[in-house]
This record gives structure tokens, sequence and C-alpha cells, in this order.
């Protein structure tokens, strides 16, 4: 067994100087926040040729949909149960992946299709897809300051663990969930007027296949009695379970997500220890199903809503609900309203089988900015109309949407590029009415 070369004692001491390691890059495009919005972004403006770095303050990429374990993809597919899809493209790539590793499972209805997936095969996609794609990764790095000229942004500064970064772009994409580059950039941004709740997501295994499985209303009902119980916020919740596998995604609980970081951090417990709660709800309730559930992890707190842009549209919920067919629509869902505006419960307001509601791209950008595309959880709307466009399908095609703006703007600007050439551009997204889920 060999040691290595013993260290020279004189040579390998080293004293801070005072002076931070600083690095800089410079990109087509800079995009902040590598969760789904971001990672789609990327990888849409990366096929356009585009010299690309994605940037997240965890050491990991992913966002959300890795992280907090969402589970599943929702807002994909058109309602029923044919399958017929919404949203192609970089959609494609990541369920023909999925499929591949055995790491998805469609559920057909009730209501529509949705793709529950593995976390951990999801990340892997994530993070090859992006590296076979040439976008540079800049993790563990936390915006701190921007550099707007004018109506341009020039430069994002990020902090790390190993020193400072700076990367100047033609163009920037806010895929950061609270809107942290138009903020810092001084651009007029919104927050709610009343709470939206988050939840604390965790996997668990362990799960007796043999026993009577609790489906959604009544397993919800029943934590809906008990709640008050077991000290329980949420008076309600939903397992997403893969068939034949002793493991569900548990979505039971409601957590408060401010912006301060002292209280976001003491929110990060409060959720932990809602979900030991509910886990011993379900064990008492359903000894012979959950009796011997194990927690296999905890997500990262999930996050709804906290701030967003102020765009050059505010979609209303109106607008979701009378599928308004906006003349710069860039993606379109049908997913429900599912407003978590309540500690006990959310606004669950579901649409018919042909409906179709469309996010327009004045939505996606500020009216102060030239260069920059908000997408996913921090475009303009109000939270009910917000809450039926986040979701992940539509998250993706605004990530597309994106790119391709981004790239027909180029030097100019995004509120003078031509929408009938974006859209043509998007036509999948628009217009496409197949698709059908395995
Ligand atoms: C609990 C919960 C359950 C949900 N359930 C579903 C579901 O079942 N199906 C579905 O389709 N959708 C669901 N959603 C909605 C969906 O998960 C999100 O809206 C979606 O993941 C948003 O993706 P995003 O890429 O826009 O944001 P995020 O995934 O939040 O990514 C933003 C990234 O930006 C990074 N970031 C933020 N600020 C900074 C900064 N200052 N510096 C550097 N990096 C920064 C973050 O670290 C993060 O990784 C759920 C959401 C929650 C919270």
């Amino acid at each position: 067994m060999s040691y290595g070369r013993p260290i020279n004692p004189e040579t390998t001491i080293v004293r801070h100087d005072g002076a931070i390691l600083h690095r800089e890059l410079e990109v087509d495009l800079c995009v902040i926040g590598a969760g789904i919005s971001g990672t789609t972004t990327a990888l849409e403006a990366a096929r356009l040729g585009k010299m690309v770095a994605i940037v997240d303050g965890m050491p990991a990429l992913g966002g959300q949909a890795v992280h907090s374990i969402i589970g599943t993809f929702c807002g994909l597919y058109r309602n029923g149960t044919h399958g017929h899809r919404f949203t192609f493209g970089i959609a494609d790539e990541m369920l023909a992946y999925l499929e591949a590793n055995d790491a998805c499972f469609y559920r057909h209805g009730p209501m529509t299709t949705v793709v529950h997936y593995n976390e951990i095969a999801l990340s892997r996609w994530v993070e090859t897809s992006l590296d076979a794609a040439g976008v540079i990764p800049v993790t563990g790095a936390i915006l701190r300051e921007v550099e707007r000229e004018g109506r341009r942004i020039k430069a994002v500064k990020l902090v790390t663990r190993y020193g400072d970064v700076t990367i100047r772009a033609e163009s920037f994409a806010d895929c950061s969930g609270d809107a942290a580059l138009a903020y810092l950039a001084g651009l007029q941004c919104r927050e709610p007027d009343e709470k939206v709740y988050g939840t604390q997501q965790v996997v668990v295994e362990g799960l007796n296949l043999d026993a009577h499985q609790p489906e959604r209303d009544e397993l919800s009902e029943r934590i809906a009695q008990k709640a008050e119980k077991y000290g329980l916020i949420r008076h309600g919740g939903i397992a997403f379970y893969f068939p034949d596998k002793d493991v569900a995604v548990l979505n039971m609980t409601h957590l408060e997500t401010p912006l301060d970081p002292i209280e976001a951090s003491r929110m990060g417990q409060i959720g932990k220890e809602q979900v030991d709660r509910g886990i011993r709800l379900l064990r008492d309730e359903y000894p012979d199903f959950f009796g011997n559930m194990r927690v296999r992890s905890y997500g990262f707190p999930g996050i709804r809503q906290t701030r967003w842009i102020k765009g050059a549209h505010h979609l209303v919920v109106d607008e979701v609900v009378g599928q308004k067919k906006f003349h710069d629509a860039i993606a379109r869902t049908a997913w429900p309203i599912e407003l978590h505006n309540a500690p006990e419960g959310f606004v669950w307001e579901t649409f018919d089988e042909n409906h179709t509601h469309y996010v327009p791209f004045g939505s996606m950008i500020s009216p102060e900015a030239d260069n920059l595309v908000a997408v996913g959880r921090c475009i303009d709307g109000d939270p009910a109309a917000l809450s039926s466009v986040r979701v992940m399908g539509p998250c993706m095609a605004q990530g597309m949407a994106a790119a391709q703006a981004l790239d027909l703007a180029g030097s100019g600007s995004v509120h003078q590029i031509d929408i009938a050439a974006l859209q043509s551009r998007l036509s999948d997204n628009l217009t496409r009415t197949d698709g059908v889920a395995p």
C-alpha cells in the first residue's frame, strides 16, 4: 500500500493574502437557475449554437425538480386519457432518457396524463445532457450583483466557496424562481400580497404492496380528518405511487417560504418536522400499508411563489379560465388552478377535456430590459394564473421560447422580435395535437 509522496512541510503552507480568487467568463447566454426552466433554456440555446453558462446557488444542477423531489411532470399533456401532449422538443429527449432508464411512469387519468419520475435519474439527465451540449455549469454560485447599462444587462457577479465569478453575456435568462436576476438588476418585480405556501416533499420506501393502497381521495380525506390531532398545518395530502415499487413521493405539508434568509432557514426545519408528523399519522391510520415505511430522502423545501417580474403583460386568472389565445402565445397547458393560498388547503379548479390556456411572451419580459427573459416560476401573472402555468410542462415550453426569442433578438431587443417567426420556431408547442404517451 502506497500513501503517496510525503509532503514538503516548508512549501505547502498557505495564508490568505486578502485577495479573493476571481474568474471571468464571456458567453452568448447566461442562465441563472438550473431547475427545469433553466435546463430547458440552456439546452435549447446550445442547440442553436450558442455558448451558454448555467448558474445555480446549489452545488448540483436540477433545481426543485431534482432537489425538492417534485416527483411528477404535470401540464405536459392535454386533459383526457388519450395521452396527447402539449410540449415537445427538449421534453422528448428527457422522456426518452427516463424511459430508457426505467425511471418514469405515465399515469393516464383520471383528469390527464402525468409522468412520475425517479429524481436521481432526472438529475443525471440534466447533468449529462447539459454536458453533452457543451453548457458551462457554474454551481454553488450565488448571484450577488448585476451590472446593467440602461436597458441591457451586461454582467452578473457571483460568489462561490472558492472565489468570485463574473459572467458577461449578450443575453440573460432569469430562471431563478425568485426573479433574483431581475430584482438585483433593479427592475420592477412583484411579491404576493397573500401567502402562497410551499411544501416539504419526501420519498418513502417500505410500503407493503400486498395491503390495501389508499388512493388520492381516500388518503386526502383521512389526512384531513386526523391532521389537527397530529399537529399538521395542511389538512390533506397526496401520495404518488410507482406500480410494483414499494416507494412513494408524499406531498402532504404546507410551509411558508419567506424571502428573509434567517426565516427561510427556520422554515426548512419546520417542513421536515411536519413530514415526520404526517408519517406518524399514516403509520397509525394505515398500519398494514404504511406501517413499515421509512424515509428514503427529504427534499429541499419546495417553493411555489416568492417574487416575480413585473412583465410587459400581467397574466390574469380570467385569461386562463377564458382560454385567451394571445397574439404572442408561446406555450400552452391545461393544468388546473392549483393555488396553495391557505395553510390548511388549496384551490383546485380543473378544466374540461378540450380546454387549453396559453402563456404570452409578454409575461416573460420586463418592459425595462431588452436582453432578459424570465422563465418558469418568476414570469408575470396573478397568483391563481401562475399556479396553472408554472408546473414543469409549461416551464419547459417557456424555456424553449426564451432561448429562441433571445436568439431572434441577438444584440437587439426582445421587445422587437418578429413574433410570427418565434411562433413558427415553436409551432409544435403551439399547435401539434398528437404525441401518444406509452
Ligand atoms: C412542493 C411543490 C410541488 C410541486 N408539484 C409539482 C408537480 O407535481 N408537477 C409539476 O409539474 N410541478 C410541480 N410543482 C411546480 C414546479 O415544481 C416548479 O414550478 C418548477 O420546478 C419550477 O422550475 P424552475 O426551474 O422555474 O424553478 P426552480 O426549480 O426553483 O429552479 C430555480 C433555481 O434557481 C436557483 N437560484 C435561485 N436564486 C438564485 C440565486 N440568487 N443565485 C443562484 N441561483 C439561484 C435555485 O437554487 C434553483 O435551483 C411543484 C412545486 C412545489 C414547490
